[in-house]
């Protein structure tokens, strides 16, 4: 193995300035792992567009970015694996503090990794990726809170992204009424054919009805998946119905909440957290058996478009801009 040259996307920093370049290397340049891993499909979400925009992610270089990846064990040192098994691996730190999947060879650790959902495809797992699997932990804690497709509405917002899609496509796929919350009109009827009742623009969470902070609106939502934050999860707060929650998974509109205590003493809310990168083991083999099950995935390829390892910058950037639409692929054999 140790004769193979293949490309990764590195990062690079020169005065504060990051790029990012399409590099030859080793086997012997990537870092420690018991189990090294052939990629073939990665995929980019908002936080490998915040790493590559320079945000913060990741805060050692030159490092490898890409928070998923999919391929074959090509060595393993741990039993459990075997080369020649197909895997799946997202979060775990892989594109922060670790190098990721932006590489035709990744080293990891057997630990982070999840063997490949039955029915399942490397290329379907990465599209569905971080994004899908945070999506379907969102639908798993409503279903927790006992919410019901006969609750009443479930608003998913930022609707054409990722994360935003996906749940839309589930939630809708088990009989939820779905409010779909979009800054792009032109995706009305791939929305509606995801299975959104109905579609609403930003601005109309954006404002309280009142001038001053989000207090108690009328209440007209059973549960929401948020991946906006900022002013939209403090509106969404506002109008859940008693006993209501809302799946709080994103910052792109925010990270700050102004809000205060009313919606949950007096309307009994629950605000629930959302993370995928430390998420334990048996929640996420749930998640991704659930993912098989209840995701249909004809919706899901439509959501895709697939790219080479030389595209990501290009595609990042549109993420940052608030432009992501549904999910992208990254062919690391292209
Ligand atoms: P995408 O870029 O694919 O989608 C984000 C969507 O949000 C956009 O398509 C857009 O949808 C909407 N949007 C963008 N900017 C704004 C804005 N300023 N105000 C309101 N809406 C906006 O990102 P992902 O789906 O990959 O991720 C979404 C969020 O979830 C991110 O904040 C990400 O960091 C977070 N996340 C968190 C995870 C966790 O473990 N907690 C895991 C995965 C993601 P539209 O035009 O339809 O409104």
């Amino acid at each position: 193995m140790s004769e193979i040259r293949f490309n990764a996307l590195v990062l690079k920093q020169n005065d504060k300035q990051l790029t990012p370049v399409i590099e030859q290397l080793g086997v012997d340049d990537l870092p420690q792992g018991n189990v090294l891993v052939q990629v073939e499909y990665s995929s980019i979400n908002y936080k490998d567009a915040m790493a590559i925009g320079n945000r913060g992610i990741i805060r050692k270089f030159p490092a490898v970015p890409g928070i998923d990846l999919a391929g074959v064990v090509a060595e393993s040192q741990d039993p459990a694996y075997k080369p020649g098994d197909r895997v799946v691996l997202t979060g775990w730190g892989i594109g922060e503090r670790y190098w990721g999947g932006y590489s035709q060879y990744a080293r990891v650790q057997s630990e982070w990794l999840t063997p490949l959902p039955a029915g399942l495809t490397t290329r379907q797992a990465m599209a569905i990726g971080t994004a899908g699997l945070t999506a379907m932990l969102c639908v798993l804690a409503i279903e927790k809170q006992g919410i019901k497709p006969d609750s009443g509405e479930i608003l998913v917002t930022g609707a054409t992204g990722g994360v935003g899609s996906v749940a839309v496509a589930i939630l809708a796929t088990l009989g939820y009424q779905v409010v779909a919350m979009s800054g792009k009109p032109e995706w009305e009827d791939r929305l509606k054919m995801l299975g959104a009742q109905r579609i609403v623009g930003r601005d109309e969470y954006a404002t309280p009805s009142r001038p001053g902070r989000f207090v108690l609106e009328s209440e007209s939502l059973a549960a929401a998946v948020d991946t906006v934050g900022g002013n939209t999860l403090a509106s969404i707060i506002s109008r859940l119905n008693y006993g209501g929650c809302v799946a709080a998974c994103g910052l792109v509109g925010g990270n700050d909440i102004d809000t205060n205590v009313f919606p949950f003493i007096v309307r009994g809310v629950s605000l629930l957290g959302i993370d995928s990168v430390r998420c334990p083991t048996p929640l996420r083999l749930e998640a991704w058996q659930r993912l098989a099950r209840d995701l249909s995935l004809a919706k899901l390829d439509s959501l895709v478009r697939e790219i080479s390892l030389a595209q990501v910058p290009e595609e990042a950037a549109k993420l940052l801009a608030g432009q992501g639409q549904g999910r992208i692929v990254v062919n690391l054999a292209k």
